[in-house]
Parts: structure tokens; sequence; C-alpha cells
């Protein structure tokens, strides 16, 4: 869904969303290079400012002051972004190897995933350590962490593992945060025992003398108890062991030790230094790999540096420059790591003490300063430059070669009709990739031996239940838009209470280099796939072309006994009424193609979406449902008076029980509503006592279109609430009723909302 017409002709991507990889997408975005397609793929989608952590652990920033929303960076981008764990890569087919979904293919590729404490190599520190990286699984460990502190009677012990900065930052700003945390429930903070342990002489080794000796005073006013010298071997369930010391006890560790590299870089082949840190040249670039460039925590430099964020916000510029170069085909230019860099440590109270070479000084100011600095910092990627100027298709200078040049002459000659379809080359290379499942006894002809079409045989007993769907990419990840395209299909087998059997797919896919075109049908059918199989479906063929822009549908079969069949019109009086998934798609992503949506909200609401319905229908099987059926375009409300129409009674909707995708309200509140919005909302004249319920903040989200929305049924009252409790127990965790069934009366609109909270 990239905002240009312009055809791929090289693919950057970059793995992880670290502190250079933000200025990458931040520059690529104010001057993109045409024909360079970017992908993010990064475990966090709002990634961590490290300079604002203690003071987010500290209490004093929010989580939205302290994360960069890699959701609207990277559309700004136009970058692709994939929301996944790197675990590998293949050098020699260049392609990077990510948790549950297709590998991605590069010409260029950028690593800069940071780095974890090192602690595999202590007994029990993985298991009994807190660590501080991950940061999102550190956050929830801290929230955890508070709330045995506050829970906690007696004296409580936490020892912190590491004295670099990062150790002395966060002991002195956990421990400020659950001091006042106590205070403010009239307890005692003095019963919070700190001790922080390093392996050295003394603490911040990287730092000069002054600030050293600043911190050891802190840590002492602060009662925190230094020991220096300690390396520690073990950690146990109520002791940290320490190298020819006795055991300290403690009821949480911290763990903030020396930085490790994530492994798959070095079993990659990229050459790295000892301690597995990929080798970077001048430039910022593999020394042993052309074309792969590697930043921040996880780079090793020629004159090797600090593990610190400074470094890897003073690369961005770098590398975005020889990224850019990299691509057209121009010479690289050299990074320069400063030697003396200014460091603002905090204190965890609003002060911080400064070191500069030797250089040192403290004080509430510095404090101001670097949270000046720091929020001047977020701003830059929380508030994007509005981009007016239309991207032009001609290609960036340099970026195609001679075979670049020859293939894409050719897509101008393209014909329509069946000259469009995706040569045949490419579509069985796809076919061969795909890991299609076995055949089913009902498919006589499928996929394992092609024909002209695929041939079914319907059971005795079963009535072929038909449905099909098709529609434009609204996002730029091509599997998982497959997945959730194939889970809108087969709702309506669901909603009829059909079993899948088989699949057609209609994909098209934007002109492009066939090795582009290839990955693009590949990740579309995988996805697809994902979310056939678990269904038992099987796909058994389907038609492919080349197009403007990627659109994917499925023609879906579905098996049912007839006499079991759901149909919209089986609703009776008494019912209640229960909805499966959370509504708000549609203003969802209407905003997110507005760059206002979170990152966060974006990615729960794609999880929704690839979220099959397979089990809920099974479920409300189970439950004896009476009606079915599955909310889509027409939104809540829509379909809901399609039910009650073809079932001849009355509905009572009680808005404040219908569950939101988070975000959805905000969005529509801030007025951001789907193109179709306009034309659902003429269904509000099956609503009674309009004028109260269009008051309701949730009102506009009743007509918000759904893609792969959940299922709506009827249920009988007295198996209501069996019902959604096992929906929830079923992964459905937003599952709730959300009114119940009444006799037709004689007004004219069938649809009360009820209003009560
Ligand atoms: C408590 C503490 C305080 C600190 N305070 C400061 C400070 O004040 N100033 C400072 O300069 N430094 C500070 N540091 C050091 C700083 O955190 C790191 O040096 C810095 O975060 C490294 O930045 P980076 O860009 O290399 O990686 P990171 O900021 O760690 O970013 C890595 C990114 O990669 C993603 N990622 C990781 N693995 C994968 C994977 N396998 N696949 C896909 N994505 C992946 C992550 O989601 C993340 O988006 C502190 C460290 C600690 C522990």
């Amino acid at each position: 869904m990239r905002a240009t017409a312009t055809p791929v002709v090289k693919d950057l991507v970059l793995v992880g969303g670290g502190h250079a990889h933000v200025t990458v997408l931040r520059r690529f975005g104010m001057q993109p290079v045409p024909g360079l397609r970017l992908t993010l793929v990064t475990r966090d989608i709002h990634t961590p400012y490290s300079g604002m952590l203690p003071g987010f652990v500290a209490g004093l920033y929010g989580y939205d002051d302290c994360h960069i929303d890699l959701g609207p960076l990277a559309r700004f981008a136009g970058a692709r972004l994939y929301h996944a764990e790197v675990e590998g890569l293949d050098l020699t087919a260049r392609r990077v190897r990510v948790r549950s979904r297709p590998e991605v293919a590069f010409d260029l590729l950028s690593i800069n995933a940071g780095s974890r404490p090192r602690m595999l190599d202590v007994p029990g520190a993985a298991e009994h350590a807190l660590a501080v990286k991950p940061i999102d699984v550190f956050l929830q460990d801290w929230e955890a962490l508070i709330a045995r502190v506050l829970a906690s009677r007696g004296d409580f012990r936490i020892v912190v593992v590491g004295g670099g900065a990062g150790g002395v930052e966060l002991a002195l700003s956990t421990q400020h945060r659950l001091g006042r945390l106590l205070a403010e429930r009239g307890r005692e903070p003095g019963r919070l025992g700190y001790t922080l342990l390093t392996r050295g002489p003394d603490i911040l080794p990287t730092h000069n003398a002054g600030v050293r000796e600043r911190f050891r005073r802190v840590l002492a006013e602060r009662g925190i108890d230094l020991r220096t010298d300690h390396r520690v071997v073990e950690v146990t369930a109520s002791a940290v062991l320490a190298e020819g010391h006795e055991p300290v006890p403690a009821d949480a560790v911290l763990w903030v030790t020396d930085a490790a590299a994530p492994a798959w870089a070095c079993e990659a082949g990229l050459a790295v230094d000892e301690l597995g840190f990929i080798r970077v040249d001048a430039y910022l670039q593999s020394v042993s790999h052309a074309g792969v460039f590697a930043v921040g925590d996880n780079a090793s430099l020629p004159s090797p540096r600090p593990k610190s964020g400074v470094f890897a916000v003073r690369q961005g510029p770098v590398l975005a420059n020889n990224l850019r170069r990299a691509a057209t085909g121009r010479g690289l230019v050299r990074y320069r790591a400063q030697r003396h860099f200014l460091g603002l440590i905090s204190t965890g109270d609003r002060y911080a003490v400064a070191s500069r070479g030797n250089w040192s000084a403290e004080g509430v100011w510095l404090w101001r300063w670097k949270d000046w600095i720091d929020r001047r910092f977020m701003t830059r990627f929380n508030e994007l430059p509005k981009m007016t100027a239309e991207r032009g298709p001609e290609l960036a200078s340099g970026i195609a070669d001679g075979e670049a040049i020859r293939e894409l002459s050719t897509l101008a000659m393209r014909c329509g009709g069946c000259g469009a379809k995706v040569g045949s080359r490419v579509l069985d290379r796809v076919i061969q990739r795909l890991p299609l499942a076995g055949q089913r006894a009902d498919v006589l002809i499928g996929l394992d031996a092609p024909d002209d079409a695929a041939m079914l045989v319907v059971p005795p007993g079963k009535a072929l239940v038909q449905s099909v769907d098709y529609f434009r990419a609204f996002i730029d990840d091509a599997f998982a838009f497959g997945r959730i395209a194939a889970n809108h299909a087969l709702g309506d087998l669901f909603a009829m209470g059909a079993e899948p059997q088989s699949a057609l797919a209609i994909a098209t896919v934007p002109y492009g280099r066939e090795r582009v075109v290839e990955e693009s049908l590949y990740e579309l059918l995988a996805g697809a796939l994902a979310a056939l199989e678990p269904t038992g479906a099987v796909l058994t063929g389907g038609h492919s072309s080349e197009g403007a822009e990627l659109a994917f549908g499925l023609a879906v079969n579905g098996l049912v006994d007839p006499d079991r069949a759901w149909r919209k019109g089986g609703l009776r009086p008494g019912d209640a009424l229960v909805l499966t998934k959370p509504i708000g798609t549609g203003t969802l992503f209407a905003a997110d193609m507005r760059r206002c949506a979170k990152g966060r909200w974006i990615d729960a609401a794609i999880a929704s979406m690839v979220h099959s319905s397979l089990a809920a229908a099974q479920c409300l099987r189970r439950h004896e449902a009476t009606a079915c059926t599955d909310v889509t375009g027409f939104g809540l409300l829509g379909h809901l008076m399609e039910m009650t129409r073809a079932s001849g009674v009355d509905a009572i909707l009680q808005i404040e029980a219908v569950p939101l995708l988070e975000g959805a309200i905000e969005t529509v509140a801030a007025g951001i509503l789907s193109s179709l919005q306009p034309q659902n909302l003429r269904l509000r004249r099956a609503v009674r006592d309009l004028e109260q319920a269009a008051q309701h903040p949730r009102y506009p989200l009743l007509f918000d279109p759904q893609t792969a929305g959940g299922l709506l049924a009827g249920v009988p009252a007295h198996r209501a609430a069996a019902c959604v409790a096992e929906l929830r127990a079923l992964g459905y965790s937003a599952a709730a009723v959300i009114g119940r069934i009444d006799p037709r009366s004689e007004a004219e609109a069938p649809i009360t909302i009820d209003v009560r909270a």
C-alpha cells in the first residue's frame, strides 16, 4: 500500500527499531529513494528511548513520553512494518529469518537490534533475576515487583547487579519510585534495603573519577549499600552469591551487567568480535559482508566505544546517508565516533550528574537540561513533518543496474486481460515454496495435481456453502493481509455454521520485478494458508494477476448439514446477543492512513483480525446459538438490523457493553471515520430513540465497517454467561453479551440502543 507507483528495484531491510534506525526512517520519509523499498522488522512497536527509561522507572515519565511509536514513523517512511522477532540470517540467499512469518528478502540489510545484559553464564540469573532488557519484558516484571513490594509486610531486599551507568541509574530510580509509593501509603520506606554489586574496584568504569566520586556519595546518602569487587557467580531464589564473599540476601535481583550480543548474527557467519558483536568498518558496514550494516549496541566499531544509546543516536544520520549511497551505487561516508561525549546520568529524583572527559558537574539544572534534550529528541519522531510533495514514479538515479533496467522496461508494455497474469515461472516457484497441507478426500482435484479447475465432492447429507470476498490491501504487510483476507472470507462460512472445505484465491500484486512479484504473491498465499489450514480447508487453486495495487480475496467453500445451518433469521425472543470480537477496525485503519493511530492500537487490531473465528463458531454451536452472522462491512448495527429483519424480532443493544478495540474511541472522537461510514449511517433508520443514542461517544462505532470482524450470535439467555466465559477462555478475551432479543413490537425501527452504563 505504498503511496508510490514506482516499482521496487531494491529491498532495504532494517532489523530492530533502535536509536539509529528511527533516524533512518525519518530521513527516508523526508527524502525517499524511489525504487528502494524499506521494511522494518522489529520486536517492539514502541521502541524505548534509553535516555528517559530511568525517568520512566522512577515514575517521572509516562509510557508514551519515552517510547518512539514505530507505527506512524514507518508509515511516514513508506516502510513496511513487520512486528516480529528476527531469529537468523541467510547471507547467501540474502534473507532474514523471522519468527512466525515468511523470510524477508533483502538487497541491503541494516541491524540495530541492541543488546541484552549478559546473564546466561551465571547459574540461576536467568531464573531469578529481572534483566533490564528486553525492556518490554522488564517493564512487566517491574510492575510485578512494585506489586510484590507493596504487598510485603516485613523488610524487602533488592540487589542490583552491575555498576555501570545503567545499574547505578536503575538502582537510584527504582529506589526513588518504590520509596515514594510506600510513603504515599503511609508505610516506612526505610524497610526497603538496596545493595549494588559490581565486579570491578569501582562503579562507572567508563566515566571520570569526579563522576564516580559524586555517585559514591549519592549512593551513600540514599542508603544504597555499594559493594565493589563482587563478581557474581550464582543467583538463588533468596540470595546473590559473589566469589569470595558471604551470600547477599535478596528478595529481588535486578540484572544490569555488560551487554551481550544477539547470537544469530554470529551464527549467520557475520564477522564478530570476541563478544559476538558485529564487526563494522568506519562506514558502519560489516567487515565480512558488503551491503550489511550494523549500528548501536550490536555493532563493534574499529575503535571500541561504550555500549550507550548516545552512539546509536549519532550513527543514525551517517547510516541513513550510507544506506542511501549503497542503494544508489555511490561511495560511503565515514562515521567518526566522538572520543568524549556528554553523559547526563540521573539520580532518579530530578537531579543529574554530568560527565564529559575529565569534567563533571551535578545539579537540578542538569536534570532539567537532560529532560529538555530528551524531550526534544522524542518530539522529532512523535511529531513528524507534514509531507505534501507527490512522489513521482521515476527511479532514483543509480538504483537500477542493467538487469533491473531490462526487467523494468517491460513493465510499461504489460498487457491487460490474461496478459496481466503473473508469469507461470513465478507461479510455479511460489506454489513449490508454499507449505501446502495434505489434501482432503472430498477434494478430488486440487493443487497437488492441478488441472484446469478444482474438483470437489459434497459428501452425502451435506450442503455446499459458498462465499467470496476480495479487497484492496489496507496494510503494507502481504502476509498479514493474506491471513486477514482469508479470515474475512471464512467468516461467512462460520456464520452459517459450516465447516470450511476449500478455497480459491484471487490475487493482484503490484507490477514489478519478477523477484518482487514472486515475494508478494508468496507472502499473500502463505498468509492465506496460515489462516485456512487450522480450519481444515485446503487451497485448491486461484488466479493471480499484476495490477496497480495489492488486492486479495478468496472464494471459500464450506460444508454443512442443511438442517443445522445457522441463518440470520433464527433469533428468538429471550436470546442474548453475543459478540465474539471487539469492533473499530474501520476508524483505526482510517486513522493509520493519516498517521494518527498509535502503533499498539494498529497492532492489536491486526491481532484481532488474524484471530480465526473457528473456535468461536464451535463454541457458539456448543451453547446452542440460534442464529449467527459475521460483523463486516455494514458495521455492527447494519448486521444486527439484517438479523432482526430476517428473524422478525426487536433487539436491545447495550452500547456500553459493546467491546471496542483500543484506540477506536479516540479516533472516532477525533472525527476519523472510514470512507464507508456515511453509507452505513443510513441504516440508523433502524434505531428507535435515535436522538439520545446519537449523543453517545460510542454511537459512530456501531456503523464502523469491520474487516475480519467477530461473530454476532443469538444464544439462549440461560447459556449466555457460560458461552462468554468459554469464548474468553478460548482467547476471545473481549467476547461479551451486548444485548437481548425481544418480540417484534409495533414500532417501525427494530433496534433500541440502551445507553445506560
Ligand atoms: C537502565 C539503563 C539505562 C540506560 N541509560 C542510558 C542513557 O541514559 N543514555 C544512553 O545513551 N544509554 C543508556 N543506556 C544504554 C542504552 O540502553 C543502550 O546503549 C541503547 O539502548 C542501545 O541502543 P540501540 O539502538 O543499539 O538498541 P536498542 O535501543 O536496544 O533498540 C533495539 C531495537 O531492536 C529491536 N530488537 C531487538 N532484538 C530484535 C530481534 N531479534 N528482531 C527484531 N527486533 C529486535 C528492539 O525491539 C528495539 O526496537 C542505558 C541502559 C540501561 C540498561
